[in-house]
């Protein structure tokens, strides 16, 4: 059997409207029933008074103990007087009357077979429970006075009095039913149109005053999803539809806040340098530096910042065709603990100048070949060592770059020894234009190196996050894709 969520709207509809009719039929037809079968039951032991009152009188007439005509005179059964009279007292109730002697039939109201006659008989005899007899679709209750004559045979009459099952009764039922039919209709119409109120309409209602909010802008209204199968499902597309509304706006807004974000930031970073260039330049117009010596450390540091100025704007270059998806990889299957060798050995003469001491531990037990854009690589890594340099507060510095693998990845640990990032600072890092509060002041940079370095990483399907390790250092982790 089909469930009935399975049907269609249009199906159950349609059953519904079906319902509201046929229900109504089954239950009138049922109640019609049991009225006539109730009503039957009580006409075999009862029926209309009125009539069972005159039956009586009459009989009494004829045979009442002492006034009974029939007990004076029983041969008055033959005089044809007396049986018009008794005719007539019997037609008055719709009945029939038959005058016998022995099985002689002296009158009859109406033509009777014999058959019919010993039937009225033996049905007169029954002293209990007396059953109708049918003649011509009437019903009769029988009554029988039977008594012996002074000459020899036995008189008997029989007295049919109809049931009263009038026209007019008839009517009342047919009345009845309508107002039964009437009332069943109404009611299963009740029935159905509540219950289809609270799964079509009200759930409309509620979308419609969901609708009216979304279009006001307030995108937090949720949908529920409620009402019928089809309803259910509208909800929810409207629902899907106004999360993603949401993420849309929610997406526009966040870029719109970046785009402020990165213009207020590269102003403000490239302003810095910018001024203090302005500002030497003016010393050495100004006549301020008065000595070659004085004009020479002057312009020394203007090509300083000129050159802070011109990495910066590198960066920002980068960093932007990077989120823009504007320069192809160029991927090549490399031997990774190959790669990280030939790098750390070009970084070991500025880190040995510096200092810091480097160690390389591999923990591969084979060659391992990943994917890798080798500049890309390099740069991405070159600004994880510029951090740890710039960040670096020991001596002497101390710089660990460790390669494990596991399943799938393979990692790059590159651990430093410096002051580390303040733990609630460790999230965002990665963002661009993010500088500490600590590296702000003096320690010079963009805030996009490590920007650039997830870009890049991201760009090799692989992940980097920061583990920070309280005051005794930071670690950057790369992992990448096994091939
Ligand atoms: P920046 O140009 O400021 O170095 P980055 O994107 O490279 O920009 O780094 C973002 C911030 O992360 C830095 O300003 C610094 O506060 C913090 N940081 C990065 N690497 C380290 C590290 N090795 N030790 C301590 N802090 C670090």
């Amino acid at each position: 059997m089909r469930d009935e969520s399975e049907m269609n709207l249009t199906k159950r509809l349609l059953l519904a409207n079906a319902a509201t009719v046929i229900i109504p039929l089954i239950m009138t037809a049922f109640i019609a029933l049991a009225v006539i079968f109730i009503q039957g039951k009580m006409n075999t032991s009862e029926f209309s008074l009125e009539n069972y009152q005159r039956l009586s009188e009459i009989r009494f007439a004829l045979a009442g103990d002492q006034t009974g005509v029939l007990n004076r005179t029983p041969e008055i059964i033959e005089d044809p007087g007396f049986q018009t009279h008794l005719r007539q007292q019997i037609s008055d109730i719709g009945g029939e009357v038959i005058l016998l002697i022995d099985d002689r039939i002296l009158s009859s109201s109406r033509p009777f077979t014999r058959i019919d006659i010993e039937k009225c008989l033996e049905t007169g005899r029954q002293t209990e429970n007396k059953n109708l007899l049918v003649f011509d679709n009437v019903s009769y209750t029988v009554e029988l006075l039977e008594f012996r004559l002074n000459k020899d045979g036995m008189g008997k009459i029989i007295m049919l009095a109809p049931v009263d099952w009038s026209g007019n009764d008839l009517e009342k039922y047919l009345i009845l039913f309508v107002l039964i039919f009437v009332s069943f209709f109404i009611l299963t119409n009740f029935l159905v149109s509540r219950r289809y109120s609270k799964n079509i309409t009200l759930p409309l209602r509620n979308l419609q005053k969901a609708a009216a909010e979304i279009r006001k802008g307030n995108l937090d209204y949720q949908i529920a999803e409620e009402g019928d199968r089809e309803i259910q499902a509208l909800c929810r597309d409207l629902e899907l539809m106004r999360i993603k509304l949401k993420e849309s706006v929610y997406t526009r807004l966040k870029y719109e806040d970046n785009r402020k974000m990165l213009i207020s930031s590269i102003s403000h970073d490239l302003k810095t340098p910018v001024t203090s260039i302005k500002g030497y330049i003016e010393g050495i117009l100004d006549g301020v530096a008065n000595t070659p010596e004085k004009t020479r450390k002057y312009l020394n540091t203007v090509q300083l910042k000129a050159e802070q100025v011109n990495q910066m704007i590198d960066d920002l270059l980068l960093y932007a065709k990077l989120d823009l998806n504007q320069l192809p990889y160029d991927f090549e299957k490399n031997d990774i603990a190959e790669y990280l060798h030939k790098f750390l050995a070009e970084c070991e003469p500025e880190l040995e100048q510096r200092g810091v001491i480097m160690n390389f531990e591999n923990l591969l037990p084979s060659p391992r070949l990943v994917q890798l854009d080798k500049d890309r690589m390099r740069r991405v890594l070159t600004n994880i060592i510029d951090n740890a340099l710039k960040y670096m507060n020991r001596n002497p510095g101390e710089l660990k770059i460790t390669l494990r693998e596991t399943i799938s990845v393979i990692n790059i640990e590159i651990r430093d020894n410096g002051f580390g990032i303040r733990e609630q600072d460790i999230p965002y890092i990665f963002d661009r234009f993010f500088r500490s509060d600590a590296s702000r002041g003096e320690i010079k940079g963009s805030g996009l190196g490590l920007a650039i370095a997830k870009q890049i990483i991201e760009g090799h399907q692989g992940k980097i996050w920061a583990v920070g390790h309280g005051t005794e250092g930071t670690s950057i982790i790369i992992s990448l894709r096994k091939t």
